[in-house]
């Protein structure tokens, strides 16, 4: 029914009073008795009261002060509370500290940001990669970061994407600069050195660059030289037509695939580089929808839906080669006698958003997670035939990847195929 300090106290003051008692029996003073047991009793607990006081002022180290009663009982409560609250904290102090000599081993630069991007904490290889120094533990990362990218990045909502800089420090190496948010609007900045898998790639693509330019030439000789021997007359024409044909056909195909994989190489060097400008894609998609109309020459019908005034911030060129590969496309896979729909319009949710319906020969659902491979094709003899070089799509996803956008399909076999990407609300530039 009572707590252990009110039993303990129950205790002594029955203890006491017997004592009391017996005492006033003895001596026959029983006034003075209870006067004397009364104020022994509050000048013991006035005593009790300043002792705990005093240990409580200490911060509850050293000894328990000496007590009876209630008053050990809650001294006893008190230091095993506090005790415990003492193991906590060196538990929570062991893996702070813990957490801190793990992000100093790693290689990236972590820079923790409260919600006014102002430096709480930063890891040992942000001193060797970013030039932080301890005084910097305050101040805003706008003021120590100042390229124009990462300004803009770091104002940006969405920040799953990551951005490629050439401008810290150290121009000599390349870094991938990622913020992530955590904990109540604060960020980490990451920044990861990536020179060398940026110079592996810069090998690779210098390397198909080089022999998509090297065989050129000789391809545009042997071309010309085959469509004179088609083009003359003359007794090697009986014999020789189909196969010189075939041979011309065949080198058109190839010099198809050298521009593809020379474009493919400089979309993936230049857009890490180029500078980003506002792409008045309403122009540009009345320029296209011309040329996708002779490209059908009449074959098809077209239905275009174009807001005017949408522009976007991105590369001009590498965006017209998304639209003509998907236009294009259309074209190729549906049947004469088709409608092909182009819309270009904002959607509050995902942005400035382009699609392509077409009412064609649709892919099977297996084939379209690998339609943006290189090379992949659903159906390699029409794809041939109808000049395709299986580079197109591959081409349109990595440009879209440089606009932070996304090719999505959705396409039934005989009934048509979707292609829609969305670019993210912030590149919108005019609406
Ligand atoms: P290709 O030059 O062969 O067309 P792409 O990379 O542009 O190469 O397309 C890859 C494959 O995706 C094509 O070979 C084709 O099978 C399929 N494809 C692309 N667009 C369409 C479409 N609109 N309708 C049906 N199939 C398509």
């Amino acid at each position: 029914m009572f707590s252990n300090g009110v039993m303990r106290e129950l205790t002594w003051v029955i203890v006491t009073l017997w004592a009391l008692f017996f005492f006033c029996w003895v001596t026959n003073l029983w006034v003075e008795g209870v006067i004397a047991y009364l104020l022994f009793y509050i000048g013991r607990n006035l005593w009790s009261m300043r002792k705990f006081e005093t240990w409580m002022a200490k911060g509850t180290r050293g000894s328990f002060p000496p007590s009876t009663g209630f008053w050990s009982e809650l001294t006893y409560l008190v230091s095993k509370k506090q005790r415990a609250l003492e193991t906590h904290a060196d538990i929570q102090l062991y893996k702070s500290e813990q957490f801190k000599a793990a992000s100093m081993l790693i290689p990236d630069a972590i820079v923790s940001l409260d919600q006014k991007n102002r430096i709480e904490w930063f890891n040992a290889s942000s001193e060797v990669t970013l030039k932080f120094r301890r005084q910097d533990i305050g101040s805003s990362i706008e003021t120590l970061l100042r390229f124009p990218e990462f300004i803009q990045y770091l104002k940006q909502s969405n920040t799953q994407d990551s951005i490629i800089s050439h401008s810290l420090p150290n121009p000599q190496r390349i870094y991938n600069l990622q913020i992530l948010e955590y904990f109540q609007s604060h960020k980490l900045l990451i920044v990861k050195d990536i020179t060398d898998l940026y110079n592996l790639a810069q090998i690779r693509r210098d390397f198909i660059a080089n022999a998509s330019h090297e065989l050129r030439t000789p391809l545009t000789v042997l071309k010309g030289y085959l469509e004179a021997m088609v083009d003359t007359p003359g007794p090697h024409q009986t014999t020789w037509l189909p196969a010189l044909q075939n041979m011309e056909a065949q080198s058109n195909r190839m010099q198809l695939i050298i521009e593809d994989l020379l474009t493919l190489s400089k979309m993936e060097s230049e857009t890490i580089t180029m500078r980003e400008e506002v792409v008045n894609v309403p122009k540009m998609l009345s320029k296209l929808k011309h040329d996708v109309e002779q490209l059908s020459q009449g074959n098809h019908r077209f239905e275009f839906s174009v807001e005017d005034n949408l522009c976007i911030m991105g590369f001009n060129e590498p965006l017209k080669s998304v639209f003509t590969n998907l236009l294009t496309n259309a074209v190729r896979y549906t049947p004469d006698g088709g409608l092909i729909k182009v819309a270009w319009f904002n959607d509050t949710n995902r942005g400035a958003c382009f699609k392509v319906e077409d009412s064609g020969i649709g892919i099977a659902p297996e084939h379209l997670p690998r339609l943006t491979e290189r090379f992949y094709r659903v159906d390699s003899a029409r794809s041939r035939a109808t000049g395709g070089t299986g580079l197109g799509l591959a081409i349109v996803k990595h440009i879209l990847e440089r606009h932070s956008a996304e090719l999505k399909v959705e396409s039934q076999v005989g009934k048509g195929s979707t292609f829609c990407c969305c670019f993210p609300a912030r590149k919108v530039a005019c609406h």
